[in-house]
Formats: structure tokens, sequence, C-alpha cells
């Protein structure tokens, strides 16, 4: 169209304006402005697993609000040699992508003002293949070449060009050429194929996607196995019979059996609970040879590490159980997080907590014999731990900067979340939370909710209204853990007396640790007490700093101030009810006892007990059935005996831990027995780990070493791992290269080179670190930092390696050098590490100030990291504050009266 002067003018106007507006705006690195949305991709990529490099043509359709000579996007690591905007009549003009922002802030500029209209923008490109895990990244296995994704959080931009964010949800036509031979995958179904002329190469035209944003987008290319799991059938929610696969490294497929068979439950479960069918058009379940995280939600198209999907006979239980659990988290969050997502990562508690909350009650209700609700309270009290740092993230922390959105990712995200999420439930009804629930999801499907959304519909749904959104405001938006502290009072009326119970509350904090702005919820709490001989259950909103309560009982013997264990809060008790609730505490509902046992140690911890308390409390928990109730307080155990005991009282403590833990080993053999259920597999690996590596007890390791070198042929005969226990596996390597020094090391070294189960190689890996040998230890730090080590491996080498309180002052002097190396191995969400491993251990300020005098040049580096190092210096503090204020002199008395036989 020629433009008349008028028109012209008002163009030159406006295209000024923009300029000088332009000049004035900042680089958005945080939120993109409003006034451009995507509202849909086409990406068509060409991806040979063989090359370093894959080339990409992306079209996107793109809402201008008002008129503009540019917008903003992401695009990161992208050589972009052609952009071209098609305006809304069809006319093309040239663009230029250019960077703004390291983070992958870009400016696409029109080269003229544009009025408000639909436009397209495309791009023609190319990338590496990711050497980090982010974006599209390729892993080596032998000869074998394999391209997978990872775009959660921001690495979409890694990948296409894109409005990286997770409230623009869109539809996604997805196209991929691949050498003939690779098997290809995406989000969807293939709905159409063709090949090259040459017969090199074919396409693959992928079924449009329901709307999703990038970071729900995943492909896989490469030589892998592709299993037909059993199809889902059609149910009452759902109208279609559902296609499942099973995706793994070549030679990989048998083992992909076990999961594939126990995912069509799963999605049941989900359909029923939330009424919704299954939101996409096939699930396929990838397990990549190398990945950054656990798992990954992409839509119809999970991808894990390929350890939690390879299930074999050789497989220890804990793989059996992790990969349930975790299938079952990554399978909800097709629900909550994928079929409705939040808009911005603020909100990503939404996701996650959602996600390990359901995965809880999947468990529960599906597999009872793993214990879920044990282990999700597990969860819960990890969280606690966090909860407890003055340096805590609230669940819902404001987002200025990549790092924030890193740090997002935390036990106080995931199991806080899930643990307020469940509490919400207890006190609103199971039922009535389910109603909520499927009212949320069906109001935001294939749209984006909020915490605001949520709250809104629980209050209504349940009819508490405002109150019930002020209580859970009260934990979503401020960090910390409430105690609430319990008190008995009864009122004598006559002969007989009425029950009060007085509760107040404050905010858990380790011994010497203060919050001056006295922080207070609004916390439901559920208690359980005795009059009489009868057991009475009520229930009471604490919304005051204290406030007395009217049991509905005569005079009572015992509170349990967390019935069932359903309150996300500490408790403490007088003295004298709480001697009351010990006389009951094998009597208390297991999980009541977990609640039972933190209510000690975090008394410990508070300087409020001494260590001989934590000690006597021990015996009444060791014998029970459950896993985590006999070893919950082990944690106290070990710290005791790490920052306390003395070399004249740790032998006193190591022979106690036998004598409570050693015979029920024995009863229940070193080997797992036919008829051993998980629990019992569990509770053995438990006994074995604290008994051959804590107490470190001669017999015990000598038959653990004697197992592995058998297994590693250090006697003669070959090297065959399937000799050992799979479920002691881990923990007899160890021992091996700990007492049989070199040839162990060697052995475990020369095993790495050609064995690909993922399982054990974290076992061997974890295996070498854990030499006590300065100078082998120092080969193990080393070796991390070469190829050899998988960049998912890296963890699993350097936290075994200062898991040994022998290994810590020679990682800390090797970390000073080979600092760089190891960071630039590691994926932005994996930057802070180095905080993690060096504050291993330390318990003193001058070990915290020596810290952060050195991470503080080169904390900017590290994405997230000033966080991590508060929280990492936080924890030495209190250390070494709670272990100066405790002393030594209580744990000589204990020990004088423990001698040991
Ligand atoms: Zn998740």
């Amino acid at each position: 169209m020629r433009m008349t002067s008028g028109l012209f003018a008002a163009a030159m106007t406006a295209a000024l304006l923009s300029r000088v507006a332009v000049a004035a705006e900042t680089v958005p690195t945080g939120k993109l402005p409003d006034d451009a949305k995507p509202l849909a991709y086409a990406l068509d990529l060409k991806i040979d697993p063989k090359a370093d490099r894959f080339n990409g043509h992306v079209r996107i359709k793109v809402k201008l609000a008002k008129p503009t000579d540019h917008v903003w996007l992401h695009a990161r690591e992208l050589d972009v040699a052609k952009a071209v905007v098609t305006d809304a009549k069809g006319k093309a003009h040239d663009a230029k992508l250019t960077l703004r922002d390291s983070s992958g802030v870009a400016e696409v500029a029109f080269g003229a003002t544009l009025p408000a209209q639909d436009i397209e923008l495309a791009f023609d490109y190319s990338a590496p293949f990711n050497a980090k895990l982010q974006g599209i990244y390729k892993v080596k296995v032998g000869d074998d070449a394999y391209v997978t994704s990872q775009m959660e959080a921001i690495s979409a931009r890694y990948a296409f060009p894109s409005f990286d964010e997770p409230r623009f949800k869109t539809p996604f036509d997805i196209t991929l050429t691949v050498p003939k031979d690779e098997a290809v995958l995406a989000n969807t179904q293939q709905i159409g194929y063709s090949e090259s002329p040459d017969k090199k190469w074919k396409t693959t035209v992928f079924a449009r996607t329901e709307p999703l944003p990038t970071y729900l987008i995943a492909l896989a290319v490469g030589p892998w196995d592709v299993v037909d799991g059993p199809t889902i059938p059609a149910n009452s929610v759902r109208k279609n019979a559902l296609p499942l696969r099973g995706v793994g490294p070549r030679g990989t497929g048998p083992q992909l059996k076990w999961i594939l068979e126990q995912t069509p439950e799963t999605v049941k479960y989900y359909e029923e609970y939330t009424q919704q069918p299954y939101p996409f058009d096939k699930l396929d379940l990838v397990g990549a040879p190398d990945f950054s995280a656990g798992a990954m939600e992409n839509a119809g198209i999970i991808v894990y590490r390929d350890v939690l999907l390879r299930i074999d006979a050789k497989s220890p239980a804990s793989s059996y159980r992790s990969s349930f659990n975790v299938n079952a988290h990554e399978v909800a969050h097709q629900w909550f997080g994928d079929l409705v997502t939040v808009p911005w990562w603020d909100d990503i508690w939404l996701n996650e907590a959602f996600a390990t909350w359901a995965q809880g009650k999947a468990t529960v209700a599906l597999k009872p014999e793993y214990l879920g609700d044990l282990s999700r309270l597990e969860g819960t009290l990890r969280a606690m731990n966090s909860d407890s740092q003055l340096s805590a993230r609230k669940i819902r922390q404001p987002i200025k900067d990549q790092g924030d959105i890193e740090n997002a990712f935390d036990g106080i995200t995931y199991q806080k979340g899930a643990a307020v999420l469940r509490m919400f439930e207890e006190w609103v009804g199971e039922d009535v939370y389910r109603e909520a629930m499927r009212d949320y999801l069906a109001k935001h499907k294939f749209g984006s909710g909020n915490s605001d959304d949520l709250i809104a519909t629980i209050a209504r749904v349940s009819g508490k209204g405002e109150t019930l959104a002020k209580a859970m405001r009260s934990f979503l938006d401020q960090p910390g853990l409430p105690l609430v502290h319990a008190e008995l009072k009864c009122i004598k009326v006559g002969d007989s007396g009425k029950e009060t119970l007085e509760l107040s509350q404050s905010r858990y904090l380790p011994y010497g640790v203060l919050d001056q702005s006295n922080p207070q919820w609004q916390i439901p709490v559920c208690t359980r007490f005795s009059s009489n001989g009868k057991v009475s259950r009520q229930c009471f909103l604490l919304d005051k700093p204290k406030q007395t309560f009217a049991l509905n009982s005569d005079c009572a013997q015992w509170v349990m101030p967390n019935a069932d264990a359903s309150g996300y809060y500490r408790f403490s008790l007088d003295k004298g009810d709480f001697t009351a609730l010990t006389r009951q505490a094998e009597d208390l509902a297991p999980a009541e006892q977990l609640v039972y046992a933190d209510a000690i140690s975090s008394a410990f911890e508070q300087g409020a007990i001494g260590p001989e308390v934590v000690l006597d409390a021990m015996p009444a928990l060791a014998s029970s059935d459950s896993p985590q109730i006999a070893t919950a307080l082990v944690g106290s155990f070990e710290w005791i005996r790490e920052h306390l005991a003395t070399d004249a009282t740790r032998p006193a403590l190591d022979a106690y831990a036998k004598s409570l833990y050693a015979s029920r080993l024995k009863e229940l053999g070193l080997h797992k027995r036919p008829n051993d259920g998980d629990a019992t597999t569990r509770l053995r690996l438990g006994l074995v780990d604290l008994l051959a590596l804590t107490v470190r007890d001669k017999d015990l390791r000598a038959q653990l070493n004697g197992e592995a070198r058998a297994a590693l042929g250090l006697d003669g005969g070959k090297v065959d791992l399937g000799k050992l226990d799979p479920d002691v596996r881990g923990v007899a390597l160890k021992v091996a290269v700990q007492d049989s020094g070199e040839a162990a090391y060697k052995a475990v070294q020369q095993e790495l080179k050609t064995n690909t189960q993922t399982k054990q190689r974290y076992e061997l890996l974890a295996a070498l670190a854990a030499t006590h040998d300065a100078k082998l230890g120092e080969d193990a730090r080393n070796y991390g930092l070469t190829p050899a080590v998988a960049v998912g491996e890296i963890q699993y080498l350097y936290y075994s390696n200062v898991g040994e309180e022998e290994n810590r002052a020679g990682f800390w002097n090797w970390l000073k050098p080979n600092f760089d190396t190891l960071r630039k191995r590691l994926p932005d969400s994996h930057q802070s590490l180095a905080i993690g491993l060096a504050g291993a251990g330390r318990c003193s300020k001058d070990s915290g100030e020596e810290m952060r005098e050195w991470f503080a040049p080169r904390i900017k580096e590290m994405l997230g990291g000033e966080r991590k190092l508060a929280q990492s210096l936080e924890g030495v503090g209190t250390c070494g504050a709670l272990r100066e204020h405790v002393g030594t002199k209580a744990l000589a008395q204990w020990a004088e009266a423990h001698p040991t036989r």
C-alpha cells in the first residue's frame, strides 16, 4: 500500500514515539511485556544425532496489542540466519533478532512500526546440541548418539526462538526431519510421514498439540528401543483408549516392562479423582541416558533419568519404589501443571506441590506396601528442617531473576507445599476437597490458574470463605514453620473436671536464632487425647498467639497435639505432658510416632533438651517394623556422634547403636528373603547403612567386603556385580573401596569403563569417591571432571566424597583450583552444587567464615547461589551454636552410664 503524506507523518510519529519508548525501555529480564502474545507455533526442526548442531525453521503467530516496531522474546545460543515478519495482510518484511541480555532476552526489530494486529514471525536458525542437558541436547552411549530435550524452567530458548514463559499457552505444530533409521518422538501422535528423494531422511509430522507452554515441549531422536506398553482402556471418564509406550536406550526395552505395567492404574486413579480424562493423545515414558533432574512431565512424553524406568531382577527394592513414585508424580503433572498451568514461576508450587501431594495419595491407594503415608511425612519433616532457617523461601516467593526461578524448585515448593495442601484437605474433609479440585481443574483446563484461583475455589466449595483463604495465605506468603505449644489444663467441676487445651504459637527456630518479626499463622490444629481410657480427636483453628479451647472430655491423661500428623507445624509440651505422651508412644498411629520423634529431635535442636534425652528415647522406636519409625532418631544420633562425641565417648555411642540395631539386623538377615516386603527390605538397608558406614561394625564390614571382593574379582574370577544382593550392593561396594584399598578402587574404576547399567554406575561412582585414601580421593575427584562421568552422574560422585569425614579437607583444597572446571560442566539448575558440597560437615563460625570469604567473589557467577550460600552458612552457624550450647559434659555423663562391653 502506498502511503499518503498524512499517513506517512502519522507512521513517522508512531515510529519516533516508539523509538523514544525503546530508548527508555529496559530489557525485560523478568516477565515479557504484555503487548505481544504468541497464538501458535510451527516448529520445523532437522536433527541428526550424529552431528554437532541442528537446524530449525520456526514460525510464531503473534497478536500485537498496540502499534510497535519490535517485540521482545527469548533466544539463547541460536544462530539466526534469517528473520521475517509477515503482517496481517500477508506482506513480509525482513526483521532482525538481537540478543539484549545473556539470559536469552532478545529484541526482534521490524524496521517499521506495525499497527496492532496478528502477525507471523519466522526464523531460520541453527544451534549446537547443548552440552549441559538443557534445551535440545545430545548424549553419547558407546557409538550411539541420542537427542532429547529438557525445557523447564527456561531452556526452550536454547531450542527455538520463543516467548519462554508459562503463561503463554498455545498449540504447537511440530515437524521433525531426522535420519531415516532413527526413532523420533514428540508430544503428540504422528499424523504425516515422508522421505527425502535420496531416502536418507524422513520427515514426521505430529498432530497439533493442545495449548501448551514452551517448557512442556519435548522430543527424542536416536536409536531408541520403543516398546508398546499395555494400551490404557477407555473408562467412564475417557472415551478413547490411550496408547502407552516405553522408550529407552538401545537394548533397554525389556527393562521398561515393569513401569509400563504400573502406569494404567496410575492414570486411572487420577482420572477418577479429577473426573478429567487424561488430557493428551498418547503417553510415552522416555528414559534418557543422561538427564539433569529426576524426570520431566512434558505433555504426552515424560522424560526420566533412565535409571527410574529400567527395572529388572537385579534392581534393588528402592528402585521399584522410586520408579513407581516418580512415575506417579509425573503422571499427576499431566493434570496438575500440564492441563492447568501456572502463569508465572512464583506459583510453581501449584505444579510441584500438587504433583507431590497427588502422588502421595496415589501411592497410598495403589501400593499400600510402600507405606506412602510415612514416606510423604518424611518428606514433610525434611522440608521442616529447611523451613527452620531464617533464610528459608516462602512457598510463594516473588521471582526477580533466573536465579530465583532455579531456587524455586526446592523442598519448600514440593514437600512443604504438599504438606500445606494436605493440612487443608484434612481440615475441610477429603470429599469437599476433591470437589474443589475438580471444580478448579474444570474451570482452568487447557489454560492457567494461580494461587488466588485455587484458594478462592476451596474457600467457596468448602463454605469456609475468607477464614480458609486467610489461613492458607498465612502458609503460602510467609516463610517459616509454626511451633505449637500445647498444655492440658483441667478445670475442676465438683468431683470431676472439664479438660481444656491451651495452644500457643511461635516460629520454630533452632537454638540461638531469633525472628524479630514474630510471624503468626492461622493453623488448623487437630489433636488426639485420652480421658479415662477413651481416645478422642478434636480440631481447632489456632488464629491467635495464644488460645484456650474446651475439649469434649473430662480431665485427659495425655494429648497428641498433631493428630494423624496432618498439620504443618512442630509441637512442644511441658515436661509432664511429654512424659505422659511418651508412655503412649508405642500405641500411637505410625505417623504420630514419627512426629513424636520429631518433637524430640526438634527440641534438641532448640537446645531445650540434652543429648541424653534423645538417646534414651531411641529404644522405644527402634523395635518398630516401620523402617521410618525404627530409624526416626538416627539423624539426631548421627549429629551427636559427629559433633558432640569425643574419642572417649564415641565407643559408648557405637556400642549403644549396635545394642539397639544389630540384633534386629540379625533377625532380618543381611540378604533379602523370598517373602520380604518392601518395608523389611528398606529397614534392612537402613540398618546396614547405619551399622556398616556410620558405626563401622567390624564383623559386618568384613562380611560386606568379602562379598564385594568376590563380585569385583579381587580374589580371582571375573567381575560380576550380579553376585551382590542388589539391596545392599551400594554399601558393599563402598566398604570394599574403603577396606580393600587400591585394588578395589582400581577394579571399580575399570568396571565403570564398560558398565551401562545406570543404577550400578551410580553405586560404583559413589563407592569410588567414598575411599578414605587421600591420594585415591584426589584421583576420584579429578575423575569427576572427565567425560567418563556423565553430567547427570557428577553429583553422586562428589556427594559421596564429602559424605565421608575423612575426605572433607581434601575436597575443600581440591575445589579451590578446580571450581571453574567443575562449574562449567554443570547445568544452570546445578550451578550452586559446590556450595552444598563445601558446606558438608562444617559446624563452627570459623569454618563458615572461611566458606563465605571464598565464595563471596564468585557468587555472582553461580545462578541462584546467593540464597544457597546464605542457607548453607546459616546451617553451619546454627550447628556451631548448638554444639557450643550443649557441650560435651552431658554426653560424657551418659557414656559413663552406658559403658561399652
Ligand atoms: Zn514435578
